[in-house]
């Protein structure tokens, strides 16, 4: 597996204050100190750089949204466990003439333990511990998504500073002031980047609003949601891209939520997304007024790039992962694009499917739907997506060198690569976005 080009990037910018610290002050003390320092610099620097994948920037090469945030965990976690473990545990103690007596100020220079550089230390330790549990445990937070959301910005923000003041104050490498302003270079990029993602980007977008002009049930708890420019041109999106939505709210709330782009972009000016109820959110979407303000932070993701050399396209959607299939797919019908094409659509029942006459008039389509709960009588397949079904749906498509689009929850994802995996497809013919 090749590492992206941006970690290699970010993890050689993380340990750019380390290397000016060996060359301009000089490492002259035990390699475990070294270790230490190392560890402290070269993690804060990944936790602060690791604020500009908030998802919200363009990123080349373009990577899917999921991925995006991946990277942004894994650096945190990797950055997490130099900061917690090694960092404050790895400098050596004073000898132990120097321990016998812990009044004499050198004790606690020899721990760099001096002044409220300590304090801030301490508290940005105990605040990233905090954050990365969190973090890893939302699912079990009593907290809403909006709730969690502006306690892990605004903690990360004040960690960072707590973390960079403790570094300027006690660290060795920090007090150089190229060193110290590489640092704080990183954190005013962290912090740009949230002012960014939480006021400029929106203040911009209020200049680009948008109106609900329909609000349609379409199935079982499921939506089509329409949007029209308001005295704009609109969106460039490509088929399979998203948008962070507000709704009949104004462009600076909290309560934003990614959905796809359903519409294809030869439709014109007007957005369509399928919506299904599963949360607070969502449940409530059917009652928002049409004609009210909406806002539209777009369009993000790489999902559906690359795909136009493919001989041909499978699409494995469970449930409303149907819609970048959907977009896809209304683009290829208005190009007249005849390309074969499979769509496997999994659901419980089958008053949970929609747009079958559109889907029944693209060129070159196949359509199979897999049901969990099917009614008396279906002749269709019987259970969900897993690795065994899926192989054995489209081993003609995969030895025939088509490309396959997967979109749904996690789990159903993973089966799907397992399945494709098993009949040879390359990673790279396979194009995948989460929506949990
Ligand atoms: C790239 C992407 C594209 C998506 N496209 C669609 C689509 O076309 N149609 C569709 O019905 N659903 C789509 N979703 C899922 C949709 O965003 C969530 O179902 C919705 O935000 C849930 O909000 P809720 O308050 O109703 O539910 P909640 O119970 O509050 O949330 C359920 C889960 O949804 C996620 N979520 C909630 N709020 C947000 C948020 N503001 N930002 C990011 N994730 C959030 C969290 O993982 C949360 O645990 C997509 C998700 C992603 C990431």
């Amino acid at each position: 597996m090749t590492l992206p080009p941006l970690l290699l990037l970010l993890l050689a910018l993380s340990l750019l204050p380390v290397l000016l610290g060996w060359l301009l002050v000089g490492p002259a003390r035990p390699w475990t100190d070294e270790l230490a320092a190392a560890a402290g610099l070269a993690g804060l620097s990944l936790l602060l750089l690791g604020f500009v994948l908030s998802g919200r920037f363009p990123l080349y090469p373009p990577m899917p949204m999921d991925r995006v945030l991946r990277l942004h965990r894994n650096l945190a976690l990797l950055a997490g466990l130099a900061l917690l473990l090694l960092h404050p545990f790895l400098y050596s103690t004073p000898d132990g003439a120097a321990m016998q007596r812990p009044d004499d100020p050198t004790h606690a220079q020899a721990l760099g333990l001096g002044g409220e550089g300590i304090l801030t230390g301490m508290l940005a330790w105990l605040l990233l511990a905090l954050l990365l549990v969190t973090a890893l445990r939302r699912a079990d937070l009593p907290w809403s998504y909006e709730a969690w959301r502006a306690w892990h910005g605004w903690s990360g923000l004040v960690m960072a500073g707590l973390a960079v003041h403790h570094a300027l104050h006690v660290g060795r490498y920090a007090r150089d002031p190229v060193v110290a302003a590489v640092l704080v270079a990183f954190l005013g990029l962290g912090g740009l980047s949230l002012l960014y993602v939480w006021l400029l980007r929106p203040l911009l977008l209020a200049r680009r609003p948008w109106r609900i002009a329909a609000l349609t049930p379409l199935a079982e708890r499921s939506w089509e949601l329409v949007l029209e420019p308001l005295g704009h041109p609109g969106l460039s999106y490509r088929p399979g891209q998203f948008a962070w939505l507000r709704l009949a709210t104004g462009p600076l709330s909290r309560r934003e939520h990614p959905f796809t782009i359903a519409s294809a972009p030869a439709e014109g000016s007007r957005l369509r997304f399928v919506v299904k109820e599963v949360g607070d959110f969502t449940r409530s979407i059917g009652r928002l007024p049409v004609g009210a303000r909406a806002y539209v932070d777009g369009p993000h993701g790489a999902l559906g790039q690359g795909l136009e050399g493919a001989a041909g396209l499978v699409f494995l959607c469970g449930g409303i992962g149907i819609a970048p299939a959907l977009a896809m797919l209304r683009q290829a019908a208005a190009e007249g694009d005849g390309r074969p094409k499979l769509l496997v659509w999994g659901n419980r029942r089958p008053s949970q499917i929609f747009a079958e006459e559109e889907l029944a008039a693209v060129p070159g389509l196949r359509i199979i739907h897999v049901l969990s709960e099917p009614p008396p009588g279906w002749q269709g397949e019987v259970g969900v997506l897993d690795s065994e079904r899926i192989r054995r749906l489209v081993a003609a498509e995969a030895a025939a060198g088509h490309a396959f689009v997967l979109c749904g929850p996690g789990a159903m994802l993973d089966e799907a690569r397992r399945g494709l995996r098993a009949l040879g497809v390359p990673p790279g013919r396979i194009h995948s976005e989460r929506f949990d």
